[in-house]
């Protein structure tokens, strides 16, 4: 096989990343054929094995471990960067997440002679502020965002990404770049930080387990604005058209799935695919915080993994309350798809089907019961 692309996905367990290393390899993407390396910090776990792609195991924290393990792979022609380090405040996170881009960035932009273009993916929270200033900046009345909104004051490691990239990539001549904006994701990754619809299954499983009915975590706001998401595959899609894409060269874009969504029809899915009781939105004095109702759940999830026979995980794995109770405890928040499809991506997705989708892989993957 004659391959056209070759592909660093930094990130390649996470919930993009997994999406990216199922679709390059496919014989009709564009951009290729691709011979596809992927990097992450932990062993290659199992449900992954079958990609055809190289699995390098590699921490991009450490500058010496990464220039070693990486400025060998000569070959490149892109890069994909869908990672991140969620650290306690966001001063570490500008600092910490600045200097594992910088790491794969040395390593790769002196070495790799046919480089021509590096996606990076950040998020919506480019617009809204980091997670601890949610619901605080009043963002909501610049919704729905679109890609040339000033940046707002506070410190945000988004900002401090697209600074490195747009600096580094002048170090090689020709070399063009693009930023990826998803809102929530919905997709499959049992190692991600954030996996709303991952984590909203282990809790449904959880509730199944114990005859309890799938009670809504969030508040009223959450249940009942609208809300967007961004389907991973698509995402991978948005990623692959700015790789061949020349009007997608050197710009940032928003990437949702082109559709709107309540919880409250969302919750009803959700629970009918558990076979478990919809138990709704709780009143304001009732309600208790997703991280609140499974700080005790670990034993118990334990029960279901050998009962069941799915794959071992451990509840802090794959269960990420924080960020449900972010996400269901907010407000959603819009944003426009147009520059992307001024640029030419058309794609979108269901996101009912998305959600329906998505849940279905994470049980048929043995990752919460069928
Ligand atoms: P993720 O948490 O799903 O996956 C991270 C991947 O990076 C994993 O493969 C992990 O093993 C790897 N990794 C982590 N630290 C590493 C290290 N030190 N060395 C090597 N590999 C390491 O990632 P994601 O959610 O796709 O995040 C990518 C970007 O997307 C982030 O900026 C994130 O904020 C943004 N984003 C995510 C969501 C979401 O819902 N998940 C929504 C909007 C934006």
């Amino acid at each position: 096989l004659k391959y056209k692309g070759f592909a660093l996905i930094v990130g390649v367990t996470g919930i993009v990343g997994n999406s990216l290393a199922e679709i390059l390899p496919l014989h009709d993407t564009p951009g290729g054929p691709w011979k596809v390396y992927g990097v992450a910090r932990r062993p290659r776990p199992p449900w992954n094995a079958d990609y055809p792609m190289e699995y390098i195991q590699c921490d991009i924290r450490e500058e010496e471990q990464t220039l070693k393990q990486l400025s060998n792979l000569q070959d490149l022609t892109h890069v994909f960067y869908v990672t991140w380090a969620n650290c306690s405040n966001e001063q570490q996170n500008c600092e910490i997440n600045g200097q594992m881009f910088k790491n794969v960035l040395n390593a790769v932009i002196p070495n790799c002679p046919n480089l021509q273009h590096i996606c990076l993916q950040t998020g919506r929270n480019h617009y809204i502020g980091p997670f601890d200033d949610w619901g605080t900046l009043n963002a909501v009345q610049d919704a729905p965002f679109c890609e040339d909104l000033p940046r707002i004051e506070n410190p945000n490691f988004y900002y401090t990404l697209e600074d490195i990239l747009i600096k580094e990539v002048t170090k090689k001549e020709g070399l063009t770049w693009s930023v990826h904006r998803p809102g929530v994701i919905f997709g499959f990754s049992p190692c991600s930080m954030m996996n709303i619809v991952g984590s909203l299954c282990v809790y449904a499983a959880i509730c199944g387990h114990e005859g309890e009915p799938l009670r809504f975590p969030g508040t009223r706001q959450a249940w009942e604005s609208y809300h967007s998401a961004s389907d991973a595959d698509l995402i991978a899609e948005h990623h692959i058209w700015a790789t061949v894409d020349e009007y997608a060269k050197n710009e940032a874009f928003n990437i949702s799935n082109g559709d709107v969504f309540k919880w409250k029809h969302f919750w009803k899915v959700l629970a009918e695919q558990f076979g478990v009781e919809n138990g709704g939105l709780q009143e304001e004095g009732e309600r208790r915080s997703l991280s609140d109702m499974m700080k005790d759940k670990g034993a118990v999830w334990d029960a279901i993994v050998s009962e069941k026979e799915l794959l071992p995980t451990k509840l802090e794995e794959v269960g990420g309350w924080w960020f449900v109770d972010v996400v269901l405890g907010n407000e959603g928040m819009l944003d426009l798809m147009n520059k992307s499809k001024e640029h030419g991506f058309l794609g979108f997705r269901n996101s009912k089907s998305s959600f329906v989708s998505w849940i279905d892989k994470i049980k048929c993957s043995k990752i919460v019961p069928l």
